[in-house]
């Protein structure tokens, strides 16, 4: 084992399985280890570096604003801060962001917005959040709490109460239960992510989002993941017309700087007032000024280029040997394979490809802006992996 590796086991604690990999460079789609070896970069540090690594606008954006000032608390107005609120805003239809620095951040801020926008209009026993099985939101005690994976539970009982789990794509029983419970919110992911890249029936989703405005129930709309182009739309909600009262995202919003932010809908923009809610380093001017360079070039063109790029994953790999199915939507692909996922990785990142998994499936999340040369030599790469 090198040094790097002994060192990082002996002192960081020890909650992820790394690969024999180290990472010490990195130009778009390609990041380059110590002995020199070349990756295509098919992960994008799950789905965070939205353009790649150091990515020239981005990095100007970020040094820029770096050499200005770097932090200054919420007790000041900076206007990275302000001018990526309007621009999330005036793209999304929503009236207000609040910003935290992750995906369970922003998810913990939507859930206090759900239970005080019902507490207050309902009666204080209205606080049951709903998700759906398989889901993920996040591993903070309340988000772990949200997520329907049980085997994510067990060790951290008790949880924060107040949540409650039902199947996804099945309205009629998420009706029921959220007629029989004091019901605040409900909160679900368009595309499954950690669950294994499934989408939602856009049936469920419509159904839901109605159901939700008749019940006057906060629907929240978990875009950690699919958010910030990912899925070929700015957010993944918007393939469905709905118009959720709460949206979540982190991820590839700073393009690789820690950012979260919940976009707050005109019900409940006013919900949290002084006090009810704060972040010290939410805002970040620096994390701010590069998500305000990500966002802005997320056009109507360059969404419909990942719709090509994603146009010709699902086309290389639908039928190709070894491959029994292809889920997901955009740039966000989960791939179930004959061979286990594990050893279609590792096959992969030999030949120089970083994928990632999600559950039993192969997951790709590549930059959105990944070069259609790279992305034919990872599609080969991969094709070659998966192949019986
Ligand atoms: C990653 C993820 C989260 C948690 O985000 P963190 O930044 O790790 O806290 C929450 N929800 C979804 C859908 C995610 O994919």
């Amino acid at each position: 084992m090198s040094n790097l590796q002994t060192l990082d086991k002996q002192y960081v604690a020890n909650t992820y399985a790394r690969f024999p990999v180290e990472i010490i460079s990195g130009k778009g789609s390609v990041l380059v280890d110590t002995d020199g070896k070349e990756y295509i970069d098919m992960g994008s540090g799950i789905a965070v570096t939205s353009f790649g690594q150091g990515d020239a606008i981005w990095l100007q954006a970020v040094s820029e604003q770096l050499g200005k000032v770097q932090h200054t608390s919420n007790l000041y107005y900076t206007e990275p801060c302000a001018k990526l609120a309007q621009l999330l805003c005036e793209k999304t239809g929503m009236k207000k962001v609040f910003f935290g620095n992750s995906g369970a951040e922003a998810n913990e801020c939507a859930i206090k917005v759900a239970r005080k926008y019902a507490q207050d209009k309902k009666g204080a026993d209205y606080s049951t959040i709903i998700t759906l099985e398989n889901s993920f939101h996040g591993r903070t005690l309340t988000t772990l709490s949200a997520t329907g994976q049980e085997h994510y539970h067990e060790l951290f009982n008790p949880l924060t109460p107040g949540f409650v789990h039902t199947p996804a794509n099945d309205f009629e029983a998420l009706k029921a239960l959220a007629l029989q419970e004091k019901t605040a919110g409900i909160m679900m992911e368009i595309v499954q992510g950690e669950g294994g890249v499934i989408a939602l029936d856009a049936d469920f989703v419509k159904a839901v989002a109605a159901f939700c405005k008749e019940q006057d129930i906060v629907l929240v709309i978990d875009e950690v993941q699919t958010g910030n182009g990912r899925t070929g739309e700015l957010y993944a909600y918007m393939h469905y017309g709905i118009e959720p009262d709460v949206v979540t995202t982190a991820k590839g919003l700073g393009g690789g700087l820690p950012i979260g932010a919940a976009l707050l809908s005109e019900k409940v923009e006013s919900v949290l007032g002084f006090g009810d809610h704060g972040s010290t380093f939410g805002g970040n001017p620096v994390c701010c000024a590069g998500a305000v360079s990500i966002i802005e070039r997320l056009t109507e063109d360059f969404l419909n280029e990942v719709k090509t790029k994603s146009e010709k994953i699902f086309t290389a790999l639908q039928g190709a040997s070894g491959v029994k199915s292809v889920s997901g939507l955009g740039l966000m692909i989960g791939i179930e394979t004959e061979k286990s996922a594990k050893d279609v990785v590792a096959a992969c990142m030999e030949q120089g490809v970083l994928c990632l998994t999600a559950k039993t499936k192969v997951r790709l999340l590549p930059p959105l802006n990944i070069p259609d040369d790279l992305l034919d030599k990872a599609i080969e790469t991969i094709k070659t992996a998966c192949a019986i």
